[in-house]
């Protein structure tokens, strides 16, 4: 799931200080779930503006939404007839969602309370760690499952760099080798020969590298 963090509240008070009508707009999807962004983290922003301006002497009106997704037109057509009534948004769904909300409702001014991370999973209870970095031509087949564009900090494909240490990454002694961990899997897995095999030049064109992206699936006429 795409993973993001709250960004700090006095960050979002600056941007939205001016308004007097403010829709705090959740998503369902990803975001709540590492509990971000969902409607539990709704209820916490609107109150803690809803403090913050009452100290302040301020009258704001702070409504509360959160949809099953933001990324998705059919949803966020939910807030047509209600979002008219509000000066300002603030997003707390991924970037995707506050963009798509700005693009639909493009004279409204849309402010995002999350920042977005990385794409990840949920490592026990409270944390989350980044497993995919969407590079568009995916190499987990040969690398017993485990991704060195994503687990690798210098995103090599051909084996560890000098710098691992004890199973640990040299950037931080918390951080495991992506390339120690696709060994320890391929030893496991008795394939310790793809090990041995050099991985061809990637082509980055499918990842960010090549621009924006876009993916078509033809929908059948039936
Ligand atoms: S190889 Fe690419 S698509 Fe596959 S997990 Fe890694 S970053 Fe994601
Ligand atoms: S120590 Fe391992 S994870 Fe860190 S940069 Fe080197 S090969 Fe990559």
């Amino acid at each position: 799931m795409i993973m993001a963090k709250p960004k700090p509240t006095e960050e979002i008070i600056r941007e939205i200080k001016d308004f007097d009508n403010i829709l705090v707009a959740g998503c369902n999807g990803c975001v709540a779930v590492c509990e971000a962004g969902g409607l539990k983290e709704v209820e916490i922003l609107a109150s803690a503006l809803r403090m913050y301006f009452a100290n302040q002497q301020k009258k704001i009106e702070i409504g509360e939404v959160s949809l099953t997704r933001q990324c998705d037109k059919e949803y966020l057509a939910e807030l047509k007839d209600r979002i008219g009534a509000y000066d300002a948004v603030v997003s707390i769904a991924c970037g995707a969602g506050v963009q798509f909300m700005a693009e639909m409702y493009s004279k409204m001014r849309v402010f995002p309370g999350v920042d977005t991370c990385f794409i990840g999973a949920t490592e026990e209870k409270g944390v989350w760690t980044e497993r995919c970095q969407a590079c568009g031509t995916c190499i987990l087949a040969s690398t017993g499952g485990i991704c060195p564009v994503a687990r690798c900090s210098k995103r090599i494909l051909n084996g560890p760099c000098g710098g691992s240490s004890n199973g640990k990454c040299e950037i931080d002694k918390e951080v495991p080798c992506g390339w120690q961990l696709i060994y320890e899997r391929l030893k496991e897995l008795g394939e310790l020969k793809r090990f041995e095999e050099p991985t061809p030049a990637k082509d980055w064109s499918t990842s960010r590298d090549g621009g924006p992206r876009r993916l078509i699936k033809e929908v059948s006429q039936i």
